[in-house]
C-alpha cells in the first residue's frame, strides 16, 4: 500500500487534528511475553521441550507494519497498532 507521509491526524496531546509525519519504525508497542518465555524454561531439561521443538518456519508472504505519527505541533510522537501488508510505501504529499 502508498501512505502520505504527512496526513491529519488527531493529536492525543493537542487533543485536536493536526498535521502529522509517519515515521517507520522496526518495533511497535512493546508486548509481555513473559509467560512464553517461563514456559520455554520449564521446557529445557531432559526430553522433549513439546510445541517448543517446533522448527520455524519460513518468512511469512506479510509483514508487519510499525509507524509512528509525530505531531508537527507539539513535535510528540504516538502510536498506532501495526498492520500487516505486504507492500509498504511512503509517498510525498
Ligand atoms: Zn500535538
Amino acid at each position: 500500500m502508498k501512505m502520505p507521509k504527512e496526513f491529519k491526524a488527531h493529536c492525543p496531546f493537542c487533543k485536536k487534528h493536526t498535521s502529522h509525519v509517519v515515521e517507520r519504525v522496526r518495533k511497535g508497542r512493546a508486548t509481555s511475553m513473559a509467560h512464553i518465555d517461563r514456559q520455554k524454561q520449564r521446557a529445557q531439561g531432559i526430553g522433549n521441550s513439546g510445541k517448543f521443538s517446533k522448527v520455524p518456519g519460513g518468512d511469512k508472504p506479510t509483514k508487519r507494519v510499525n509507524l509512528r505519527y509525530r505531531c508537527s505541533l507539539c513535535k510528540k510522537a504516538h502510536n498506532r497498532k501495526g498492520f500487516k501488508v505486504s507492500k509498504f510505501d511512503l509517498v510525498e504529499g
